[in-house]
């Protein structure tokens, strides 16, 4: 399989080097050459199947002959380490529950999935590369887990001092190895620009710089795993099956279509967002308008300009007719948001935190119009990681998963730092 360049679809790379590379040189994002759909007896029988072996036939074609067939499998093994219950939350509607990994958010799925496939790169020792993030908070704690130990990788990590939780920052800062954390003073965008910058310094070219975000094909294509998943469990229903994912960057939606791309029957994609409304401003208006993001209480979605979109129009040719009749797109404010926290709490006792709610709103709303449909919002982290949102919202208090607990008795480590200057010469 080989990967293009949605900004010249002649440039052509194959798996391996577009997973290394991250991005295209002209700054594109990859996509494949081709897409081709699993055979109708594969959905038919799919109730039999392994996660594993579901796994396995959905990325099979992407990965190609990049990775033989035994180590794929040990890699989606090692990926797929936890459990994706479809939890029913009320009439028709349930709860993809995406946090019982090792840090609690969705994240761990890509992450896990793109740090061992960089491993199976660099079996020879020769490819050293360098993982950087920014992160606003759930990324980091993902890839910092995902590739703690790996061999050939290192990963930094930058974040904006006092903007993530204290539960957040140990999880980026009590791993050590190959992890570093660098505290950076200034907010999201500083570290997200000094990142941006260091991609494209000359003088850093040795360091094989990559990134662990959902622009990497090896963190988006996992993403669909769950999608999988999802139809697994809910088959037995013999209904519609609509899907809203809480979005920012939009890689979980852009999965999921691309799995109904290779025929998995979900009727309807619905990408449910904070006030950072771009899509579907876009979707009312008709004009692609990005606008500077402003902070939420669902801040793993305060994106103004959703990078994976681009790969959305790309699964549909361009097509918005076409395209507007698989996705709908609505946004919901935090007060909106805090309500329905508590409406879902008090009616059904679940207790879904920021994303989760903002995914349950658009869901609701999508499933009104089709009647006889049932409904799976993603729940994309567990309510531990918004708790100063979510405990205050229900007066009560969480338990600590013991995912959690394990990093709340080790000492941060982190370096400090203001300018690129500094950045450079900690990379140095
Ligand atoms: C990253 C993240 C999102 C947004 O996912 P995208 O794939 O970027 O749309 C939603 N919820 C949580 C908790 C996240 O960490």
């Amino acid at each position: 399989m080989r990967y293009y360049s949605l900004n010249n679809k002649s440039h052509k790379v194959s798996f391996e080097e577009a997973v290394v590379a991250g991005l295209a040189p002209d700054k594109g994002l990859y996509f494949p050459e081709s897409i081709t759909p699993l055979p109708d007896s594969f959905f038919a029988n799919i109730e039999n199947l392994s996660h594993e072996e579901i796994a396995f036939e959905a990325i099979r074609q992407f990965v190609g002959n990049a990775i033989p067939e035994p180590e794929l499998k040990r890699i989606i093994a090692e990926t797929l380490c936890f459990h994706f219950p479809c939890v029913p939350v009320e009439d028709n509607v349930f709860s993809l529950e995406l946090f019982h990994g090792p840090t609690m958010a969705f994240k761990d799925v890509g992450a896990r999935f793109m740090s061992r496939c960089l491993a199976y790169f660099n079996r020879n020792d020769n490819k050293q590369v360098t993982v950087l993030v920014a992160t606003s908070g759930d990324t980091g704690g993902a890839v910092a887990s995902g590739f703690l130990g790996v061999k050939g990788v290192e990963v930094i990590i930058l974040y904006p001092s006092g903007k993530v939780s204290d539960i957040q920052e140990r999880q980026l800062t009590t791993l050590g190895q190959n992890i570093k954390a660098l505290e950076v003073d200034g907010v999201f965008d500083d570290c997200q620009d000094m990142v941006k910058k260091g991609f494209l310094d000359d003088s850093l070219k040795h360091k094989n710089l990559t990134s662990a975000n959902s622009i990497n094909i090896a963190r988006w294509l996992p993403q669909m795993f769950y999608i999988f998943f999802v139809y697994q469990q809910l088959k037995k229903h013999n209904k519609p099956i609509i899907l809203s994912c809480p979005s920012g960057n939009f890689g979980n939606i852009c999965a999921g279509i691309m799995a109904k791309k290779l025929g998995l029957p979900i009727s309807h994609f619905v990408a449910s967002t904070n006030v950072n409304d771009t899509v579907p401003r876009f979707l009312e208006k008709g004009s692609y308008d990005p606008k500077p993001s402003i902070a939420t209480i669902s801040n793993a979605m305060d994106v103004g300009n959703p990078s994976n979109f681009i790969r959305i129009q790309e699964l549909y040719n361009n097509d918005l007719s076409e395209f507007e009749k698989d996705f709908s797109s609505y946004s919901y404010t935090d007060s909106e948001t805090e309500a329905t926290i508590k409406d879902l709490y008090n009616r059904t006792k679940y207790i879904a935190e920021p994303h989760g709610a903002v995914g349950y709103l658009g869901l609701k709303k999508e499933m009104a119009k089709h009647p006889n449909s049932i409904g799976v919002f993603l729940e994309t982290a567990h309510p531990i990681k918004f708790l100063d949102t979510v405990e205050p919202l229900l007066d009560l208090k969480l338990p600590i998963p013991t995912q959690i607990e394990s990093v709340l008795g080790k000492d941060k480590v982190k370096t400090k730092i203001k300018t690129y200057e500094e950045f450079k010469s900690f990379l140095r």
